[in-house]
C-alpha cells in the first residue's frame, strides 16, 4: 500500500493533536507534532528551546528559519520514511514551500490536508478550560471531560496544570496570529487539491469518523 504522508491544518485547539492520538491507532504514521517538540526543548533547557519559549509565551511563532531546521530534520528521522502525520506544521507559506521542496528532494508527495474548522468563539472556550497533567501529557476539560478530582489528574493524581499559553488573553493572541499567518495555507493547498474540509465542532467520535472517512477515500484513491 502507498504511503500516506498528511498534515493536520486548523486553528490551535481545533481538536488536531485528539484526533490525531485516533489515526495513529489505525495507521502505523509518525507522528510530528512541532509543539510538542519545541515543549520538550523548553523542558530539557536547550538554546532552541530558550529561544522558543519567548514566542511561545506570547501566543506568537517561532521564526521560520529555527522551525524549518528543526522539522527537516525531523522528517528525515526513519520512522517517517513510510508516512507522517504533521500537527502544527506548517503553519506560514514559507514552512509549506519548504515543505514542498523538501519532499520533492526526498521524491515523496503529500497525500492531502485534513481542515479542521470551528469557529473563534468555540476555540476560546475550549481551550481555556484544557488543563494537563505535565508529566504524562494527559490531557483534561473542566467542563467537556473533567478528571474525577477536580484538578487531580486520574491515573496518577498528580496536580494538572494550564499551559502558559492557553491562558484566555494568549489564546486571543494565538488565533489572530493563526487567522494573519497560517489562514493563507487553505488557498494554498486548495489550490493544489489536497484540502479536506472536516467540520470540528462536532463531537470527537463524530469527528474521528468523518476523518476515517476521508482517510480511507484518499488511500483508496491513492492506490487505484
Ligand atoms: P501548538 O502546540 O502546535 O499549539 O504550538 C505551541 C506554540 O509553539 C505555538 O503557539 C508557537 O509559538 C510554537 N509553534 C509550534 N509549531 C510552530 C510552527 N510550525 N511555526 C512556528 N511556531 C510554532
Amino acid at each position: 500500500m502507498s504511503e500516506l504522508n498528511l498534515i493536520l491544518l486548523g486553528p490551535p485547539g481545533a481538536g488536531k493533536g485528539t484526533q490525531a492520538e485516533r489515526i495513529r491507532e489505525d495507521f502505523d504514521l509518525a507522528y510530528i507534532a512541532t509543539g510538542d517538540m519545541l515543549r520538550q526543548a523548553v523542558a530539557e533547557g536547550s538554546d532552541l528551546g530558550r529561544e522558543a519559549k519567548r514566542y511561545m509565551d506570547a501566543g506568537e511563532l517561532v521564526p521560520d528559519a529555527v522551525i524549518i531546521g528543526m522539522f527537516s530534520e525531523r522528517l528525515r528521522a526513519d520512522d517517517a520514511r513510510d508516512g507522517f502525520l504533521l500537527d502544527g506544521f506548517p503553519r506560514t507559506i514559507a514552512q509549506a514551500d519548504a515543505l514542498g521542496e523538501a519532499l520533492m528532494e526526498l521524491g515523496r508527495d503529500l497525500t492531502g490536508v485534513l481542515l479542521f474548522e470551528v469557529p473563534d468563539e468555540d476555540i476560546v472556550r475550549r481551550i481555556s478550560g484544557r488543563r494537563v497533567n505535565p508529566g504524562s501529557g494527559r490531557v483534561y476539560h473542566v467542563d467537556f471531560d473533567p478528571p474525577k478530582v477536580a484538578g487531580r489528574d486520574d491515573v496518577d493524581g498528580s496536580e494538572l496544570v494550564q499551559r502558559d499559553d492557553d491562558r484566555p488573553e494568549t489564546v486571543r493572541k494565538r488565533l489572530a496570529v493563526y487567522h494573519e499567518q497560517t489562514a493563507p495555507l487553505i488557498a494554498y493547498y486548495e489550490e493544489r487539491g489536497l484540502l479536506h474540509p472536516i467540520d470540528g465542532t462536532c463531537a470527537p467520535a463524530e469527528v474521528a469518523e468523518h476523518v476515517r472517512r476521508s482517510l480511507a477515500t484518499l488511500q483508496r484513491e491513492q492506490d487505484f
